[in-house]
């Protein structure tokens, strides 16, 4: 028999890497627009037809191509971006496999018009299923046009695969959001069927983010900055807020391209976990520079996966830097800490010292219970976390610093009868307006910029969740000793889940010792609880613990903690006395994430004045 082994004509091997390379428009798109990146353009215009099923055209600025190059470019594994393998191992550009244009070429009918800045006349050419139909000088501006007809036409299976218009033209915008994100100094339009979809001026990066989602958008972003040796972290997240129930804000960038990786998704998610529902997804935005040289990004034909050399670092990395922002920014924009817009402060003159205000607060007072506890009075620690400088900026009572006056304080009148009993010691009182509860359910109080009606079941939620975490992570360990023990009997089921559960139950100050035959003697039970009903109040918990603590790579501690704070919060409906009403803002905003309740629920609503400026007209 004769030998059966051939090559394959080069039109059949185009349409075979266009199989993985063009599965759709959207995906020409992507090739298309990379290359004008590549190619250094700054303005670039998309136009597409028919969901780029009948046309998709692109028109660049950048530095076109020669007579020569212009014709060569249709070639496979024709690139002028690597010549050598080492050079797969330092890759800047976003292309470098030299087939998207000839897998393209194969599939539909191209006509390129192409100038160099130095040429006085440019090059035209035609392509229809990789055959050349024609090349001819043309006279047209600086930089490239690929037109891009009929796609499949020479495929009609494929044709027959691709969705409805609308899902098409879904797929092509998020190809050109990826794009325009990465690049947000390069102005885009973006036309379909002849009408502007996107018009998008040369920005910066939350201007570009804010002209694609819109402009209230501005109020929901959060920046993200970490600079080390082996990444820098830049971009913004979304506040835990407006987590959404569905994907498609989730963008990660490496090295200006935009790349899909689950593993890292999980570093952000985790950041969030406890201040968003368990089934919402955290928005971001968020760009990596690398070294090019510790990634590969050659293992997928479309290029959006990419491995990491030292990907568990960068996974740590990203989830401190998307943590520490959340801690450092969450709210504070809808107030006045959108630096780059409202925060106007005088220069401060040379060799002036700057003081940090120093409020002493007993961080075990609980507002609401019955019998005042004996205090001890605790100061700030002198580096206070940036959540709680902010919030403190608008509450503290005494401008530390004749040079504070000159910052807008918030209006301090009413002096609540130096009352000391609503959390604060030390001698310093309590020189801000009361609050003043409303519907027996909210809390409304005013600062310099907005607003703010509280939750007040949400916010002492967060507030003792905040404690009991901090109860478990210290050392001595917050209980009340009890003089005269409770017994209480437990059932044999719930008997045994005390028992998984008892070291972070003692961890929270509880001391519950076994007496046998389901019998439990109560010793000690934390600071921020009344010594009622103690079986029943242990029976809840566990009740609640038997569905949420049974999750796998659940954090136990943190479990009990939010269980606890909500069986133990104050519920929406009851009364509460004005100190208990100042207390409990005072300790919400002395919290590390005041927004949201331990199951990411609001806490508060801020109205800003410029908002009702605006609703008044004024
Ligand atoms: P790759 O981008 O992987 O190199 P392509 O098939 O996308 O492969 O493009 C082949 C070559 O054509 C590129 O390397 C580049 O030199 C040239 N090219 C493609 N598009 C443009 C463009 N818009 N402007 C200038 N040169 C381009
Ligand atoms: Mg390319």
């Amino acid at each position: 028999m004769s030998d059966i082994i051939r090559l394959l004509p080069d039109s059949v091997a185009n349409q075979i890497a266009a199989g993985e390379v063009v599965q759709r428009p959207a995906s020409a798109v992507k090739e298309l627009l990379e290359n004008t990146i590549d190619a250094g353009a700054t303005d670039i215009k998309l136009i597409i037809k028919e969901s780029g099923k009948s046309l998709i055209q692109v028109t660049d600025n950048g530095c076109g191509m020669s007579e020569r190059d212009a014709r060569m470019c249709f070639e496979r594994h024709a690139t002028s971006k690597i010549q050598k393998a080492d050079d797969l191992l330092a890759i800047r550009t976003l292309g470098f496999r030299g087939e998207a244009l000839a897998s393209i070429a194969s599939i539909a009918q191209v006509e390129l018009k192409t100038k160099r800045h130095e040429d006085e006349i440019g090059t035209s050419i035609l392509i229809e299923g990789t055959e050349f139909k024609e090349q001819s000088p043309v006279s047209c501006q600086n930089g490239t046009t690929v037109s891009v007809k009929n796609l499949f036409f020479n495929v009609p299976a494929r044709r027959n695969f691709l969705k409805s218009n609308t899902l098409e033209l879904k797929y092509i915008i998020e190809e050109f959001f990826r794009v325009a994100l990465v690049n947000p100094d390069i102005s885009f339009t973006f036309y379909n069927q002849d009408k502007i979809l996107f018009q998008l001026p040369s920005a910066n990066l939350k201007q570009r983010i804010i002209n694609l989602y819109g402009s209230f958008y501005s109020q929901r972003l959060i920046p993200v900055e970490q600079q080390t040796d082996l990444v820098n972290i830049s971009g913004f997240i979304g506040k835990p807020e407006f987590a959404k129930k569905t994907r498609g804000e989730q963008y990660f960038f490496a090295n200006g391209r935009f790349i899909k990786s689950a593993y890292l998704h999980n570093a952000v998610d985790r950041a969030f976990k406890e201040l968003i529902p368990d089934d919402s997804i955290p928005s971001y935005f968020l760009f990596m520079e690398v070294d090019p040289q510790t990634i590969d990004v050659n293992i997928h034909p479309t290029k959006t996966e990419i491995n990491f050399q030292d990907i568990k670092s960068i996974y740590a990395i990203l989830h401190a830097a998307v943590k520490q922002s959340i801690g450092k920014f969450s709210l504070s924009p809808s107030l006045d800490f959108d630096v780059e817009q409202s925060m106007n402060f005088p220069p401060v003159p040379e060799n002036h010292p700057i003081r940090q205000p120093v409020i002493t607060v007993n961080p075990d007072y609980n507002p609401f219970e019955k019998k005042v506890q004996p205090q001890t009075s605790f100061t700030f620690p002198p580096k206070p976390s940036p959540s709680i400088q902010g919030w403190r900026d608008l509450y503290t009572t005494q401008p530390p610093d004749p040079l504070a006056e000159l910052i807008e304080f918030p209006v301090i009148t009413n002096v609540n009868s130096g009352d000391t009993s609503n959390g604060f010691t030390g001698g310093t009182p309590v020189n801000r307006k009361p609050g003043v509860q409303v519907k027996n359910s909210f809390v409304v109080t005013d600062t310099i910029s907005g607003i703010i009606i509280i939750d007040q079941q949400h916010a002492h939620e967060r507030i003792l969740y905040e404690r009991f975490l901090a109860a478990g992570r210290s050392e001595s360990k917050p209980g009340q000793h009890q003089l005269i023990p409770q017994t209480i009997t437990l059932n044999p089921d719930d008997a045994q889940l005390f028992h998984e559960w008892d070291t972070h139950f003692r961890n929270l100050g509880f001391e519950i010792n076994d007496f046998g035959k389901g019998s439990f003697v109560v010793h000690a039970i934390p600071m921020n609880i009344e010594s009622g009903d103690i079986r029943l109040f242990v029976e809840s918990v566990l009740e609640s613990l038997k569905s949420s603590g049974q999750e796998p790579k659940t954090d136990h501690q943190q479990v009990l903690a939010k269980t606890m704070a909500k069986k133990l919060s104050i519920k929406r409906g009851k009364k509460i006395h004005q100190e208990e009403i100042d207390a409990l803002i005072e300790n919400l905003f002395s919290c590390k994430v005041p927004g949201v309740s331990p199951d990411g629920k609001p806490t508060m609503y801020v109205i800003s004045y410029d908002e009702l400026h605006t609703k008044f007209k004024i």
